[in-house]
């Protein structure tokens, strides 16, 4: 580890998923000397691309849905000159399709805030009434104990329709289960903000060229060191900072005015950490990849109720399939949710005849993320800690926001941010 000598002035990231490289993105940017520490042979962590032997083509780990209104996302994609890696982003249109009785309706929030969508019955949810939508409002005066069922009616079309299994997909949780708050906060961040905010933004490849492989790139150009298979096993603290690193690889002793962003995910930044608290429930989440091309001109994504299957995306030879808190199919056979999510896929996507079943991928996370419930909410940390050069970055780390792409750099930012006070305290004083 010869480049890490004991100087000062350094901050040393560990974890190069997004939580990290935004971290080191933004901390490169503004001029810090960064290194950045992942065991792994490669970033991005939880959202990355690679190339399935078994299918025989290169596959997302997960389908990772970013709108327009993320706006923690962009920045981070804009620091890295990403934007051009992603199809021009499209109209907010949102399909789907109810296959218990085969109906199918496009959700289409209108331009400004004011939505007047919910007037008009062909850009609202089919079967629903413009009144309906008001009661969503409850979700804004929720208390932190209360769950998005208890909010809002569970046997209204509209939960059944939108709620659900926006929710589902947003928080990873049951919506019987999950935060109104946090819930509350999606919608108000995109669907409340009209269309401007529910543009989607598709990579044009994949997942790691359009939010990793840049950002690697950055930093190089930036000279930080990246130091890959480099995996942190200890932290030694000495009165109120960390003293020392230790690494598989060796010790870094830190010196007076480094920093250290540890954005490792919970399980891990607490055995670092021992008296660090942080949420231990996690839920599932599955992706099915079929290698095989959607019929023309169907849409990029649809989102299906009434099956097993919960989002179909198309992308270039391969249609993927998402089944977030999966807790009730997580331990079925790969081979059965192969079959039976691809009756939702041939469905949904209007596949003439009957389809036989495409190579296949089953891919099932366990942990996928932590469960946005109430009570795991109350044990999400803040980026700041008691240790006067060590902040927290991470997807589980206190964002208001649930365990996502714009929460994962929404902390990465933040822990950036946190740095740039720290040493605009430090430089008056001397
Ligand atoms: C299947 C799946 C589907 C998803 N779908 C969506 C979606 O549709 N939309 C969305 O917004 N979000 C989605 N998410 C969530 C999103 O991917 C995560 O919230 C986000 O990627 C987490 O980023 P992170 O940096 O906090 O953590 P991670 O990505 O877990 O990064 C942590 C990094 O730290 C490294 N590390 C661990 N231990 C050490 C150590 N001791 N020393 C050094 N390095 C270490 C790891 O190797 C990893 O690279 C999905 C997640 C999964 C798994």
């Amino acid at each position: 580890m010869s480049p890490m000598g004991n100087g000062a002035g350094r901050v040393h990231v560990v974890g190069a998923g997004l939580a990290g490289l935004a971290a080191a993105v933004s901390l490169a940017d503004a001029g810090h000397r960064v290194v950045l520490y992942e065991s792994g042979q490669h970033a991005g962590g939880r959202c990355r691309s690679y190339v399935d032997a078994e299918l025989g083509t290169r596959i997302d780990n997960g389908n990772h849905l970013v709108l327009s209104g993320n706006r923690s996302a962009l920045s981070y994609l804009r620091l890295i000159d990403a934007l051009a890696t992603f199809e021009e982003p499209g109209d907010a249109v949102f399909p789907f399709v109810d296959l218990a009785i085969g109906e199918r309706w496009t959700l289409r929030p209108n331009r400004g805030a004011l939505p007047w969508w919910v007037l008009c019955s062909d850009r609202r949810v089919l079967g629903t009434r413009p009144r309906d939508y008001l009661a969503a409002l409850r979700l804004r005066d929720c208390g932190p104990d209360t769950t998005i069922a208890d909010c809002l009616d569970a046997g209204s079309l509209l939960y059944r329709r939108l709620w659900q299994p926006v929710a589902v997909a947003a928080l990873n949780t049951a919506a019987e289960a999950g935060s109104a708050r946090l819930f509350w906060q999606i919608l108000r961040e995109t669907l409340g903000r009209g269309a401007a905010a529910c543009r989607p933004l598709v990579p044009r490849e994949g997942l790691s060229e359009s939010f990793v492989d840049p950002a690697l790139a950055m930093l190089r150009a930036k000279g930080a060191e990246i130091l890959f298979g480099t995996r942190l096993r200890a932290i030694r603290f000495a009165d109120a900072r960390v003293a020392e690193l230790n690494f598989d690889s060796g010790l870094i002793d830190v010196g007076d005015g480094d920093r250290i962003v540890l954005a490792v995910p919970a399980a891990v930044a607490t055995r670092l950490v021992t008296e660090l608290i942080v949420p231990e429930d996690h839920a599932p989440i599955i992706n099915a990849h079929y290698r095989v091309a959607a019929p023309a001109g169907g849409p990029l994504f649809i989102g299906v109720v009434g099956g097993t299957a919960e989002w179909v995306f198309r992308k270039p030879g391969v249609i993927s399939v998402t089944v977030s808190a999966a807790d009730s199919l997580v331990d079925r056979p790969a081979e059965e949710l192969s079959a039976l999510l691809w009756r939702d896929v041939a469905a949904a996507l209007r596949f003439p005849g009957q389809p036989p079943l495409p190579p296949w991928r089953i891919l099932k996370e366990r942990r996928a993320t932590f469960r946005a419930t109430p009570a795991q909410l109350t044990r999400r940390p803040a980026t700041v800690t008691r240790w006067n050069n060590l902040l927290l970055a991470g997807d589980y780390v206190d964002t208001g926001l649930p365990a996502t792409i714009e929460g994962a750099i929404r902390s990465g930012l933040a822990a950036a941010d946190a740095i740039a006070r720290l040493s605009a305290i430090r430089i008056p004083g001397g």
